[in-house]
């Protein structure tokens, strides 16, 4: 019995290996351990389990799965502001594809792009990959999501500490693996056959019904912009912060991709920094939008070669139109407003002003806002008065109603630092429960969970001593 057979490797088949990406054998790690594995995925890909040693020779990349022919993908991208010219998958290989689902392994040893790196994961920032894009998932934020979760004792890795292998597999439409940063490799390099030949490829893999039109290349950029801005709007509304937003770290299905140094915001907004590397705060998260706005701008230089000039695009204007559109109706929703009145716009804004002077807990206070719960800092505020009013113009929506909706919007429960790094002492230690459990709460976070009640308190003081870099 065959547990999972690739059928469908569109990006080696349609594409030529000199220009996108090398054929390439994953060095195999002793021992892997099947540590966890996405039983909701598997379902949803009809796959079964076999047996869990098997799984874990297959998932991390030791023993060849059916019809995989692995590949490392080629990249560039703007790094902190600076381009490199050349990056790629330096750690991780893209298996295979199953229908329309590419399996792409992160931690499977070095390949042609690893630029002198050792081509590993480490356990630690695997076990946040797993359990955020999960999490964010199940929040309702575009995502790639996780399969499995395989640890190797035997195998040292050496970073600040001798830290212990992982090897995490993502799996996403293939669009997903191809970064802003692939087209820049392309255009910077005057390929433009190949900067071609890539937009084809991906109007070809992310749509159902081809774009036929003449100007299909502007559609696709403008269609990466709206999808970019629906995705930034998100992470604003729920308050992720990815950390390391180079251009080679978003990718133009408009999904959330390489989870490193993220965070969620907590008791502060403006320039929160979840990459401890990041000095100057130029991924802060207050600057994720202007940030996407650069590299869209970025993106659109590399789509000069196929732009039709007798179609102008303003790309900032795109993307802003959208961003300011959807985060305004995400935010009107955590507020539970049914209807659009301009005014709005002000009353969470001057909500965000205070959370941040006060410190209050982001996730927390929106969760207990349809209770009508507010910290005793603010309630005085002119805003609750403008927001009592407000509710009064919703008229007939019932309380009740509204409460639901709310509840259905506002999460109870995050990913909060602290919790993975629990997750992640006790999985150092051998004991993956934590991972599970984790795992589990996080599939529900809108969900009342009566038992778990202590996963959405605000985080301890100690949480603040965690410092999460770019070494993973
Ligand atoms: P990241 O910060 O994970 O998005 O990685 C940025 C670039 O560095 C990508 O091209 C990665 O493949 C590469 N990279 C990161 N860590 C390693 C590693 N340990 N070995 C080889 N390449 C790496
Ligand atoms: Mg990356
Ligand atoms: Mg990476």
């Amino acid at each position: 019995q065959t547990f999972l057979h690739f059928n469908n490797n569109t990006y080696i088949e349609q594409l030529p290996s000199d220009y996108f990406y090398s054929f390439t054998k994953s060095k195999s790690i002793p021992e892997p351990y099947l540590i966890s594995i996405n039983d909701e995925l598997m379902n949803n890909l009809s796959l079964s389990m076999i047996d869990r040693q098997e799984m874990a020779e297959l998932l991390s990349g030791n023993k060849l799965l059916s019809g995989s022919r692995p590949v490392a993908m080629v990249y560039a991208g703007h790094q902190f502001g600076y381009f490199t010219s050349q990056l790629g998958d330096g750690r991780a290989l893209l298996l295979g594809q199953l229908n329309q689902w590419a399996f792409h392994a992160k931690g499977t040893g070095p390949t042609q792009y690893s630029r002198g790196g050792d081509g590993r994961a480490v356990l630690r920032s695997s076990i946040r990959e797993y359990l955020a894009s999960e999490a964010m998932f199940h929040l309702g934020i575009e995502t790639t999501r996780a399969l499995s979760l395989v640890g190797s004792v035997l195998s040292p890795v050496y970073r600040e500490t001798i830290e212990t292998a992982a090897i995490v597999v993502r799996i996403a439409p293939i669009v997903a693996f191809i970064r802003m940063g692939t087209f820049e490799l392309f255009s910077t390099r005057l390929q433009y056959q190949q900067v071609r030949q890539l937009a084809d490829f991906v109007i070809n893999n992310m749509y159902d019904k081809p774009l036929s039109s003449k100007n299909r290349y502007n559609l696709l950029l403008i269609d990466i912009t709206h999808r970019t801005a629906n995705l930034v709007a998100y992470w604003q509304a729920f308050g992720f912060t990815h950390g390391v937003l180079n251009t080679d770290n978003m990718n133009v299905i408009g999904s959330t991709v390489d989870y490193g140094p993220f965070g969620f915001v907590e008791t502060k907004l403006q320039g929160y920094i979840p990459n401890h590397s990041d000095d100057e705060g130029r991924y802060a998260f207050d600057r994720q939008p202007s940030i996407a706005a650069w590299n869209l701008a970025k993106l659109r230089l590399a789509f000069d070669s196929l732009i039709e000039s007798t179609y102008p695009i303003n790309e900032q204007y795109e993307f802003w139109l959208y961003f300011n559109r959807t985060y305004d109706n995400l935010m009107r929703k955590k507020l539970g407003l049914t209807f659009y009145l301009q005014s709005d716009k002000w009353l969470y804004e001057e909500i965000l002003r205070l959370l941040d002077l006060y410190h209050i807990d982001y996730t927390r206070f929106w969760r207990q806002l349809a209770d009508d719960i507010i910290p005793n800092e603010i309630q005085n505020e002119h805003w609750y008065y403008v927001y009592k009013q407000r509710l009064a113009l919703e008229g007939s929506y019932a309380n009740k109603i509204r409460r639901e909706q709310m509840n259905r919007i506002n999460p109870k429960y995050i990913l909060r630092n602290y919790m993975a790094q629990i997750a992640i002492e006790k999985a150092q230690k051998g004991d993956f429960n934590e991972i599970d459990r984790l795992f589990h709460l996080l599939r529900h976070p809108y969900d009342e969970q009566p038992d778990m009640n202590d996963y959405a308190k605000a985080s301890p003081e100690w949480a603040k001593k965690i410092i999460i870099s770019c070494s993973s």
